[in-house]
């Protein structure tokens, strides 16, 4: 039997998602994802925001722009990494999600992650970061690497903090700097097994999530 091809089974989740009654948010219009679907790296947002329900695209308003910069600042084009987020549709009056909105669409993003293959995943904010790791904290734990089964987990600033703080986004720059090598150096990254605050990975208890 001819395999599915990772174009056809992200399609095939979202029509499935699309056609979810059981979610949450269902007033706001369905933003899935979008980019190089063969991407080493994928970026995981919070939710959309105003202008990203308009588009139907992640990450195209203010904090979005500065997300894009930054990823063509390290000559990667915004097209050959994968952006989503985990909550697949926008919160009323831009709220924080809710933990059973988290809950509703983690099947979908685990599946999501699980066809995408990810070297690298980059979870902006402490949303997405707590998704993954419970436990962590987003001013202690941003710019670490986690290991989560066959992926490198780097947490990293939300752009949109960044752009209320300009110490923030000084971090978030030099943070951002560190993920090319860590693309380069996967290799050997998964192969090593101590963990340390300094770009090796720590190995985190969670290795089942996706
Ligand atoms: N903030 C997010 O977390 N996701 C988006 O798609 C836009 C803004």
């Amino acid at each position: 039997m001819e395999s599915v091809s990772k174009q056809e089974a992200l399609e095939a989740l979202k029509r499935e998602l699309a056609e979810d009654e059981s979610l949450p948010l269902r007033e706001s219009n369905l933003v899935f994802g979008e980019g190089d679907t063969d991407a080493e790296v994928v970026f995981i947002g919070e939710a959309p925001g105003q202008n990203e329900d308009i588009q139907k695209r992640p990450f195209v308003g203010r904090a979005g722009q500065l997300l894009r910069l930054l990823i063509r600042g390290l000559g990667w084009r915004e097209e050959q990494v994968y952006i989503t987020n985990i909550v697949k549709r926008r919160p009323p009056e831009n709220r924080d999600p809710l933990p059973e909105e988290i809950e509703a669409y983690k099947p979908y993003l685990t599946r999501q992650i699980r066809i995408l293959r990810p070297k690298i995943i980059v979870a902006l904010g402490r949303f997405s970061m707590n998704y993954f790791l419970p436990d962590a904290k987003i001013s202690r734990d941003r710019g670490k690497v986690f290991k989560i089964g066959g992926t490198l987990l780097v947490p990293l600033y939300h752009p949109a903090a960044a752009l209320r703080s300009t110490s923030l986004r000084e971090v978030l720059e030099k943070d951002f700097k560190k993920l090319p090598k860590l693309v380069e150096k996967f290799d050997e990254l998964m192969e090593s097994t101590e963990g340390t605050a300094d770009g090796t990975p720590e190995t985190s208890p969670q290795t089942n999530l996706f």
